[in-house]
């Protein structure tokens, strides 16, 4: 039962009881689901956190960045956050470098990644890294890189903006919703959830555990 208790930080003993149910009440590929939270603070002021993107072995365009941020901003703002792209670095865009197989590596990645780019001013001045690669894996939508304050985000993903706004969350203090919870929102992914929901709420603990 190790599975239950990846990525939980709530109370054990519910975990082992949710992860049973989840279990139990999985039908073939429909998926078992008890709320899709919704907890929609009033912030008294947005919080901005700049970016600086990073572009390796991509095909990503100038708007497809635009228009990931501009997904980011509709769910966080929500909650008072606001995302502002500083710069954007190509140098390597075209590079023949693929992350394949190291889907659930961060410091292998962020290892990788130091041998293209520098990041040690985009780490002084407190900017967020975030990094788009093409991926092969369709279900991966992206990784949070810990050391670094960033993430590796699948540019090629099917819904770029929601996996950039998770591996936020990560960076603003959020761990992961477990699946087999039944309850969902934008911290959970993995499990059936991957493939038919994109929640982009979050409920009143994830809020409370937000910078302020
Ligand atoms: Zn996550």
């Amino acid at each position: 039962m190790s599975l239950c208790l990846q990525d939980y930080n709530n109370d054990t003993s519910l975990c082992y009881s949710k992860c049973l149910s989840y279990w139990a009440n999985q039908r073939g590929s429909q998926c078992y689901v008890t709320s899709n939270e919704t907890y929609l603070p009033k912030p008294n002021a947005m919080k901005t956190r700049t970016v600086d993107a990073y572009l390796i072995n991509t095909n990503i365009s100038d708007s497809g960045i635009k228009q990931t941020i501009n997904g980011m901003n509709t769910i966080w703002n929500v909650y008072g956050f606001n995302f502002s792209i500083e710069s954007v670095n190509n140098t390597f865009s075209k590079e023949n470098e693929s992350f394949d197989g190291l889907e659930t590596d961060p410091n292998r990645i962020t290892e990788r990644l130091q041998q293209h780019y520098d990041f040690s001013s985009s780490i002084e001045k407190g900017h967020i890294i975030l990094v788009f690669s093409d991926m092969k894996n369709p279900y991966f939508g992206g990784i949070h890189l810990p050391n670094i304050t960033g993430v590796f985000v699948a540019s090629n993903y099917r819904n770029t903006s929601w996996a950039t706004s998770h591996e936020a969350g990560h960076i603003l203090n959020l761990w992961d919703k477990p699946y087999y919870s039944g309850e969902i929102n934008l911290m959970t992914h993995g499990g059936c959830i991957r493939d038919n929901f994109y929640p982009t709420n979050l409920n009143e603990k994830q809020y409370e555990m937000l910078p302020k």
